[in-house]
């Protein structure tokens, strides 16, 4: 019997083809294997770009290494252990060798899979859909880009043609979900602008639609997801979505002590009290134009007029004190 050696790129290759094979199953059990493969096979990619990289040797595939003296009386650098590099490292050494990847497109992928691992709803199917269309646009920007193969030749044709097709239909959905928000007339900005980042709360599909998609007012929405079924409330997925969408906002004005974009609603709790608009996103608390404390004038937040009795904190915090 030979020996067969499998190279970490054809173990890639073929992770993807057995999970891209268990998703055109028609078999429910296979739905979280093809997730787990198609996760594993982008993996070894990335491993495969990093053992590329690698000198002579796949150092860059060792999650630690260490300088060493070696014969020639040089310094040579040593994996140390036998551990192989995790996703944050990956991140890391893409980063410092100037490798770019869609990094938050695999990262929704690999939180699709977790989540399939920890639970059991029915449609999983789609959600399997969702995270393969993730993976065929970081498979591609992987073996296109950073490891210049040809990904119809490599992956074979009837691999890749259902990558694309997954990626189609997933699409298709997606366009008629989104669609269906559209068509609600909402009740602030950025809620409006919040729509590409809605996802089910449950078990964070992109596929939420509403119930009626003739409704036109957003207090009549009722949102559905069309992957679980569930039923979602309004609050939790602007709340949701509203860290995805102003993340970043929120993020730089912390850091440059200024104010963020969205606050919690005194009155529903949610985060979703849009700051410039002066109203919750998510029910019809809204702050009048004129809020002002009734001692010193100055403008009230959201908080203040809604918990201090229109005063300021300073005033409210005095008031109390002569009680
Ligand atoms: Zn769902
Ligand atoms: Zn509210
Ligand atoms: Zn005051």
């Amino acid at each position: 019997m030979g020996v067969i050696i499998v190279t970490l790129f054809a173990n890639a290759v073929e992770t993807i083809q057995i999970g891209v094979e268990d998703l055109l199953r028609n078999d429910e059990r296979r739905v979280l294997s093809a997730v787990r493969n198609v996760h594993a096979g982008v993996l070894l990619l990335c491993k495969e770009k990093l053992r590329r990289l690698s000198p002579d040797d796949e150092i860059l595939l060792a999650q630690r290494f260490e300088p060493q003296p070696n014969d020639k009386g040089e310094v040579s650098i040593e994996a140390v252990g036998r551990n192989t590099i995790g996703v944050d490292d990956i991140k890391k050494r893409f980063k410092a060798f100037g490798v770019s990847l869609d990094w938050k497109r695999f990262d929704a992928m690999a939180d699709i899979r977790n989540h399939m691992e920890h639970s059991y709803y029915k449609g999983s199917r789609e959600r399997a859909r969702q995270a393969v269309a993730d993976a065929l646009l970081i498979i591609r920007q992987m073996l296109v880009e950073a490891l210049q193969e040809d990904p119809r030749a490599t992956l074979g044709s009837k691999c890749w043609t259902a990558l694309l097709e997954n990626a189609d239909l997933f699409e298709a959905e997606l366009k008629t979900c989104r669609a269906m928000l559209e068509n609600i007339d909402w009740e602030t900005e950025a809620a409006a602008r919040a729509l590409s980042d809605f996802a089910c709360p449950s078990c964070r599909s992109a596929l939420i639609r509403q119930r009626d998609p003739a409704n036109t007012m957003q207090q009549r929405a009722v949102l559905i997801c069309s992957a679980c079924g569930e039923e979602a409330e309004l609050g939790p997925v602007l709340s949701q979505a509203f860290d995805e969408t102003f993340g970043g906002e929120t993020h730089i004005a912390v850091k440059d002590g200024g104010e963020p974009p969205i606050s919690t609603c005194p009155e529903c709790s949610e985060e979703t009290f849009v700051i410039e608009e002066g109203r919750c996103a998510a029910c019809d608390f809204a702050l009048p134009e004129d809020a002002a404390c009734a001692v010193c004038g100055s403008g009230l937040s959201a908080e203040e007029y809604y918990e201090h009795n229109a005063l300021c904190s300073y005033h409210a915090h005095t008031a109390s004190k002569d009680d």
